[in-house]
């Protein structure tokens, strides 16, 4: 039997540390969030980030536009946010509409106020192990589920499955900066099973509804558990079938109440970092 890591309760730790560092500010940090159309799932995220933030101390706005919105609109709104002292980290909700080219919008971001480390530059600095990177909140509440088993990542084969920028790659990296072994699964990956049975950490991110079973894991493997899906009765679920999985894992995150609140709350610790960045600066 498995310990199941809370992810909701490490989250709810993490907020109120946000919120008594932001107490002590003269003035709150301020996190803007671009939401561009009407996609019901970002509008559910943003919702979500929103009020967490406001948990923590910190002002979130929320921009919208239409999805008919001119990118050199949405460019200029960009731009003067940059300029903005009073704006601390700066979110593009993904995704965009097919008509916007996310990678440019995304670029033109200042990295000091990057908070989702989507910008090349800190991809760059994660790639590097440079402690100035931001990293996208997902990959960070991994990482942060992984410290709180307290296993020594060193040397460890680590298994990611899914390759996206917004978490496998990241992941994979930060899990690599710990020296772990990594491998990286994607869609054309050939062997999966044989992969599963000799790694010591799984990140599953591929989006799959239950498709790590128990009997595919080592035991004793540590399971973290990136996907959010709905079953075939519509219910939420993980990548991992969580009911199989726990008999066998050491430590094992569920879905939900696992890697999505620490996802915000990373994304908060992101915002607070970004705000004594350009304090200090
Ligand atoms: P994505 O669709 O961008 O990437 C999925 C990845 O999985 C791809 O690299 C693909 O090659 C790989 N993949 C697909 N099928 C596979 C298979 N059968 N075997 C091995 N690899 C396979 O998705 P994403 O944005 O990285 O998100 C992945 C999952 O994580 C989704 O369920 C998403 O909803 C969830 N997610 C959760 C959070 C959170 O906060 N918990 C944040 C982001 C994404």
């Amino acid at each position: 039997m498995s310990i199941v890591l809370n992810g909701k309760e490490i989250a709810e730790d993490i907020l109120k540390n946000i919120k008594s560092e932001t107490e002590k500010f003269k003035s709150a940090p301020k996190l803007v969030i671009i939401l561009v159309g009407d996609n019901e799932a970002s509008q559910i995220y943003v919702r979500n980030k929103c009020l967490a933030a406001n948990k923590a101390g910190i002002e979130a706005k929320l921009l919208t536009f239409n999805a008919n919105t001119a990118p050199e609109v949405l460019s200029a709104q960009i731009e003067q946010l940059n300029a903005d002292q009073n704006v601390h980290g700066i979110i593009i909700q993904l995704p965009l509409p097919p008509a916007f080219d996310a990678d440019a919008l995304l670029s033109q971001v200042n990295p000091l106020k990057d908070v989702d480390g989507f910008h090349p530059l800190n991809a760059g600095l994660l790639q590097n192990n440079n402690p100035a990177a931001f990293a996208p909140a997902t990959a960070r509440a991994v990482m942060t589920l992984l410290e709180k088993t307290g296993i020594n990542l060193s040397g460890k084969n680590a298994l990611v499955i899914g390759r996206s920028r917004i978490v496998g790659k990241p992941v994979a990296q930060m899990l690599l900066n710990k020296n772990c072994t990594v491998t990286i699964a994607h869609s054309k990956t050939l062997g999966l099973p044989y992969l599963l049975q000799n790694a010591d950490i799984v990140v599953a991110a591929c989006g799959q509804p239950k498709m790590i079973k128990g009997n595919m894991i080592k035991k004793g493997a540590v399971v973290i558990d990136v996907g959010i899906n709905r079953d075939s009765e519509g219910k939420l679920c993980g990548d991992v079938d969580f009911e199989t999985a726990k008999d066998v894992a050491s430590f094992i995150t569920p879905v939900p109440k696992g890697v999505g609140p620490m996802t915000i709350a990373l994304l908060l610790q992101n915002t607070l970092d970004a705000y004594l960045k350009q304090k200090h600066a």
